[in-house]
Order: structure tokens, then C-alpha cells, then sequence
């Protein structure tokens, strides 16, 4: 483990030794605290055999679920929220100790959002489920109602990432739930104990198997695509590639929630000192393990050296272990001191200098300068602590540069000419942009959250997230005692003219075709009804 005295990029071989890269071990998930190595509780996988069972009693659950007035399932999810914050210490010692979380993060980012997730689904979102009455022409179609619903898929498989292990699997399991759905859920391996903790506060609130816990890793994720009705998964560019083609090989719908490399546009109109809070923040919460951590920034030439200065005495006062955290995982802090140094050896600084070491896996936040544009720390998602600054001459090279990316999760502008951020934003292609702040409205349930290219096309939070979590069902009603419709057999001459008069009255054409076409209408009708 690095002691004080070691530099930031230092990996000592009994570091290398101790931290596994991967937990998993056969049925045992294993791993060491990443903030002082101490060994984690050893928790069970679930075997792989009994995944398929599993959905299936989930898929009965369902039934009854689905059944119950939504008062009720609202009701419930009340209590999910409750049994969920009233575990709040539980949890956030665990995020700690397992996530290398700081305490301050843990409430703030995945404990206390569960309020705002179970209210807003159980007050607001619940009318988007309501049954729609929807108005049919009573001339083209006399007699008839027709109703629009959301039908539950049936079991939904969450499969979820360990950047935020509470947080974001709720996003998606309120509503599912909400919506009438059984949910087999999947969290990561990084996050087995954490998951261990909300599956049992979960399981508590709602009927027995409506909501399935499965630990493990990858064999386990594939087991839950194979077996579900629609899959919702969060994580890496490369997962969720295989998942989604698992998927569309069963033709099951599936959203995947994918990396980023956000960019943060500084205007030379912007409060810088607002910016350098605001840029900081965004890209060293959750120790930059943030798939919204803004990665790159993009400063007019004009106001660089101030918002750089600013930027870095911000970093300066970070405090390890309360303000950032350590890194989850080996894996993840091997990417991120691949990154910085690949851009410190091809010419960038990194500052500050002096960068404070912390315990375990910590990694110091650092800021740096004159990256070159093919450094792997521009183009890939780093997820950690580290924010490039980049030098632009003006408005429209950062926004093209800024696009220049596969990925496009969120973006922000910052600037005090309010409407100059909205049109810059317009050309950002991006899921969220932001103007003055970044990243955080992934905690706020009505706003959608979604991504463009590598980011993935899924969609939380909002309405929009529910085109996942149920189907549409039309209803048609007919009261209609006719023997026949006009459009039913036999096909004859009169309705060929009818069709043909309609298709002129419907076009943009002069009166004198259409009042034409009006009188050939009335006469096609008379000889359809007089077959
Ligand atoms: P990951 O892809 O390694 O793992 C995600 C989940 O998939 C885990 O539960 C894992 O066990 C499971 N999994 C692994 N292989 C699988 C397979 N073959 N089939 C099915 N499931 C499988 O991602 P991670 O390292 O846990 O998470 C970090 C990534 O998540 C980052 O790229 C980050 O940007 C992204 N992320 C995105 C969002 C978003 O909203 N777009 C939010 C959070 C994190």
C-alpha cells in the first residue's frame, strides 16, 4: 500500500500484490477495503444454474403485483424509501469501506436521493401511468373509443455499475416497480456488500421474490439478459455493447447507460471564480468516478491562465479522504495513472506538483495543461480524479471541439450571458447540458438523463425512462352495430372512387377539383352502401 512518502504515481510491487483485479472467485466475491486494504466481508455469488429459476418465480411475483391498485404499489415504494434512509448509516459506512467513498458523498450522492426518487414516482410519475382515453374521427370511425395504456414488460433485469451503487440501481427499480414489474437485479461485484444492504432493506418492503438479488459478475449478468423481458443496464462502453447484442439477439428491449467525457465550455464572460468551484467539483466528486465528470474543458485563450490559476487553487485545498475518496478498484486507478502519465510524458504538466498522496487507492485530484489533442486522457473516458484543461481561441472551436468525441453524456457552458449559453448549448451534442453548473441533474427524478453515441441510448429518470419499463397496449372499443365496415369485403368500384376523392380533398389542390372530388365522394359512398 502507498505510504505518505511515496509520489502519487508511485504503484508499489505489494500493492500490485494485494489489491485483486478481479473478486470474483468461483462462488466467493472477495476484495480488499480500497481506502486501508483491510479484507471485505466475504459474500456468496449466486450460482449461475439458479438464475433461470429465479426469474421465473419472479415472473409469477409479477402477476399479483401487477394486479394491485397502484395506491398500493406506491404505497410500498413509501416504505422502500423509508426502510432505505432509515438504514442510512449502515449504507454509507459501506459505501465507505467498500467504495472508498467519502462520508459526505455517500449520504449526498446515493442515500439521500432515494427521497426524491420513491416521492417523485409515487406523487408525480404515477399519473404517467394512467390508462388515456384517446379521441377517434366519428366520421371515419363512428361508434368507436379507443384507450392507450402502460403495460408492465413483466421482469426487468437491472444490471447495474459501482460508481454509485444505491443511486442509480433505484433510479430504474422505483419506477419498474412502480409500473408493475418484478425486477432481477444484478449490482457489481465491486459492490456486493453495499448491494447486500439495500437488497435485504428492498426485500423487506415488497412481496417475496418480486424483487431478485443476484451477486456476481459477468456470468451472472449474462444469466439475467438471457432470462428477461427487458434489460436496463449501466456500466462500460464494452459491456454494454455485449448486452445490448445479447439482447436484440432475443429481441428483448434493452436501454444501456453507457461512459462519458464530458466537457465544460468557459466563456470569457464567465465568473471565473464560480466556474473553478463549479469545474472542480465536477470533475472530483466521487473521486472522478463519475460517468458525468466533466474530463475535459475547454477555456477561451483569453480568460485560460486565470481560470487554470483559480482551478488549481481549488484543487489545492481538497482534503484526502473527506473532500475526495479513493478509487474503487486497481483496475480503475491503473487507467487513470495511464492516462496522466501518457500526457505528462508526451509534454503536459500536472498540477499541482505537489500533489498530497492518500491512503490505499487513492489517486490526488490533479488539473492539467498542454495535453495534445491525441492524448488518451482527451479521447477516452478516464474516470478519476483528473481534469485537463485545453486552450481554445474562441466560442466555435470549443464547441467543435468539444463535440469532436464518441462519447456525449453531459456538457456545461459557463458564462454569464444567459441566452449565449442557451445557443451554445443548442450545438452541443450531448444527453444533459448544463449552463453555470454540471452533472447533478441526475439526481433530479423529472429531468431525463441520456447520452449520445458511446454513451448509449438509455434513458432514467423522467417519463421518458417508463418507454423501457412498460409497453404501449391500444384498446379499441367498437359499440358499433353495423353488419359491415365500409373498408371490409367486397372490394368494389365505389370504394376505389371514394378512396380516390378523399386522397384529392386531402391534398392541397384547387376548388374546383376539390368540390369535384366532394360530389364523386357522396356518389362513391351511395353505390359502396348500395352493393
Ligand atoms: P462494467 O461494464 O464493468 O460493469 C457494469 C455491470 O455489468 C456490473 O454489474 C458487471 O458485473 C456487469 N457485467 C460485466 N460483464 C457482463 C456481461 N458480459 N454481461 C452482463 N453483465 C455484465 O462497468 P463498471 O466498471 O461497473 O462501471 C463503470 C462504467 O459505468 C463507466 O464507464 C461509467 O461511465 C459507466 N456509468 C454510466 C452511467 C450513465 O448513466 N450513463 C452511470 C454510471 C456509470
Amino acid at each position: 500500500m502507498a505510504d505518505s512518502t511515496s509520489t502519487p504515481d508511485d504503484e508499489s510491487t505489494a500493492e500490485r500484490a494485494e489489491f485483486p483485479l478481479d473478486v470474483v472467485d468461483g462462488q466467493r466475491i472477495v476484495g480488499l477495503s480500497p481506502v486501508d486494504g483491510q479484507p471485505l466481508e466475504v459474500v456468496t455469488a449466486t450460482s449461475v444454474g439458479e438464475i433461470a429459476g429465479q426469474i421465473e418465480r419472479a415472473r409469477k411475483a409479477q402477476i399479483d403485483w401487477s394486479a394491485r391498485p397502484i395506491d398500493e404499489r406506491c404505497e410500498a415504494l413509501l416504505a422502500l424509501r423509508d426502510a432505505v434512509l432509515a438504514k442510512g448509516d449502515e449504507l454509507v459506512a459501506t459505501l465507505c469501506k467498500e467504495g472508498g467513498k467519502v462520508e459526505a458523498e455517500a449520504w449526498l450522492a446515493d442515500v439521500l436521493p432515494t427521497a426524491d426518487v420513491v416521492e417523485y414516482w409515487a406523487y408525480e410519475g404515477r399519473h404517467e401511468l394512467l390508462a388515456r382515453d384517446l379521441e377517434l374521427d366519428p366520421l371515419s370511425y363512428p361508434g368507436k373509443r379507443g384507450r392507450t395504456e402502460r403495460v408492465p414488460r413483466g421482469v426487468i433485469g437491472v444490471i447495474s455499475p459501482w460508481n454509485l451503487p444505491v443511486a442509480l440501481p433505484l433510479r430504474t427499480i422505483v419506477p419498474a416497480l412502480l409500473a408493475g414489474n418484478a425486477i432481477v437485479w444484478k449490482p457489481s461485484e465491486h459492490a456486493a456488500r453495499v448491494s447486500a444492504l439495500l437488497g435485504a432493506a428492498i426485500a423487506a418492503t415488497v412481496p417475496r421474490d418480486l424483487v431478485v438479488l443476484v451477486q456476481g459478475g459477468a456470468a451472472q449478468g449474462e444469466a439475467v439478459v438471457r432470462g428477461c423481458d427487458a434489460i436496463a443496464f449501466t456500466g462500460s462502453v464494452a459491456t454494454g455493447r455485449k448486452v445490448a447484442a445479447m439482447a436484440a439477439e432475443r429481441l428483448v428491449p434493452c436501454g444501456v447507460e453507457l461512459g462519458g467525457k464530458d466537457a465544460a465550455i468557459v466563456l470569457e464572460d464567465a465568473d471565473l471564480d464560480r466556474a473553478a468551484e463549479g469545474i472542480a467539483w465536477g470533475a472530483f466528486f466521487n473521486a472522478g468516478q463519475n460517468c458525468a465528470s466533466i474530463e475535459r474543458v475547454y477555456v477561451v485563450e483569453k480568460v485560460a491562465s486565470q481560470l487554470t490559476e483559480k482551478l488549481v487553487a481549488v484543487t489545492k485545498t481538497l482534503r484526502p479522504g473527506k473532500d475526495v475518496g479513493a478509487l474503487c478498484t486497481r483496475r480503475q486507478r491503473e487507467t487513470v495513472r495511464k492516462h496522466v502519465d501518457g500526457a505528462v510524458a508526451s509534454g503536459a504538466e500536472a498540477l499541482p506538483a505537489d500533489a498530497a498522496s492518500g491512503r490505499g487507492l487513492f489517486y490526488p485530484p490533479r488539473v492539467l495543461t498542454r495535453v495534445p489533442e491525441d492524448a488518451d486522457v482527451l479521447r477516452d473516458e478516464t474516470f478519476g480524479p483528473v481534469v485537463p484543461i485545453v486552450v481554445v481561441k474562441d466560442e466555435a472551436e470549443a464547441v467543435r471541439r468539444a463535440n469532436d468525441s464518441r462519447y456525449g453524456l453531459t456538457a456545461s457552458v459557463w458564462t454569464k450571458k444567459l441566452a449565449r449559453g442557451e445557443a451554445v448549448a443548442a450545438k452541443l451534442e450531448a444527453g444533459v447540458v448544463a449552463i453555470n453548473n454540471h452533472g447533478f441533474t441526475g439526481a433530479v427524478p423529472a429531468a431525463p438523463w441520456s447520452g449520445v453515441r458511446e454513451s448509449g441510448y438509455g434513458v432514467t429518470n423522467s417519463p421518458f425512462a417508463l418507454d423501457l419499463l412498460t409497453r404501449p397496449r391500444f384498446l379499441l372499443v367498437d359499440a358499433r352495430r353495423a353488419k359491415r365496415e365500409m373498408w371490409w369485403y367486397p372490394y368494389t368500384d365505389g370504394l376505389v372512387r371514394v378512396a380516390r376523392a378523399m386522397a384529392t380533398l386531402r391534398r392541397r389542390s384547387g376548388i374546383v377539383r376539390k368540390v369535384r372530388a366532394f360530389f364523386s365522394l357522396l356518389g362513391g359512398f351511395v353505390t359502396r352502401w348500395k352493393r
